[in-house]
């Protein structure tokens, strides 16, 4: 099915592809969203487009309140709804009980343990049932997406991937949201480039790689919270 599909979406725009995969398993595509930058310009054309691509996000309940404002603000904008998967509360509750709020500054195994409960376990139940998953993935975010394809198989999940945006680099990104005034997190405006939970997420300094606001503390040049490891 891979490949049929890439040559349906072959020299289409992020849009057009999107447009052509959504009507092509109408139902069985989902996009997950964090409400990144990236991530707000491919919320933007499926609510525009009325694309048949369901939109959720993980509210791993650490999350900046910029962040859930923006959920909300995004749901207005556009009146649609984007789904919020939360993380299983019996072992989240274990996980604060036995080890405290903040284990995942003791150790990296401590942090994907953190990062299994709060977003892996819930991305891998919001997948489940559906044959495409869009992410908002861009090469020059870190080593470990540089090598991807925009169209590729997760055999963790047991689905296809697909990255629209793999290409755009982040100036193309922050253009296009200027272009069409989309909503967008205010920390962007603060040197915050990728965001996710607040205790593990600081801005960066100019010429800071990209990814060096995320878990700052591990010495790792692969940093993933396992969602596309
Ligand atoms: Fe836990 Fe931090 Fe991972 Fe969020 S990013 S799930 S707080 S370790």
């Amino acid at each position: 099915m891979i490949e049929t599909i890439r040559n349906t979406i072959k020299d289409k725009s992020p849009e057009e592809a999107l447009d052509l995969i959504a009507e092509t398993l109408p139902g069985q595509v989902v996009f997950s969203s964090s409400l990144g930058l990236e991530d707000q310009v491919i919320t933007y054309f499926i609510f525009k487009n009325n694309l048949a691509i369901d939109v959720f996000t993980i509210d791993s309940g650490r999350l900046f309140p910029e962040t859930i404002q923006l959920l909300e603000t995004t749901c207005t904008h556009y009146k649609k709804s984007i789904k919020v998967v939360h993380p299983n509360s019996i072992t989240t509750e274990k996980l604060v009980l036995e080890k405290g709020a903040f284990s995942f500054y003791d150790s990296v195994d401590g942090r994907k343990e953190c990062c299994n409960i709060r977003k892996v376990e819930p991305l891998k139940r919001a997948l489940q049932g559906n044959k495409i998953w869009v992410t908002g993935i861009r090469a020059e975010q870190s080593l470990n997406r540089q090598t991807m394809q925009s169209l590729e198989w997760d055999e963790n999940n047991q689905i296809i991937k697909f990255h629209p945006l793999l290409q755009w680099t982040f100036e193309d990104v922050k253009n296009y949201v200027r272009s069409q005034n989309i909503p967008y997190n205010p920390l962007h405006d603060k040197g915050f480039v990728s965001i996710g939970c607040s205790p593990c997420t600081r801005a960066i300094k100019e010429g800071e790689d990209f990814r060096a606001g995320r878990w700052w503390w591990e010495n790792n040049d692969k940093k993933e919270c396992g969602l596309h490891s």
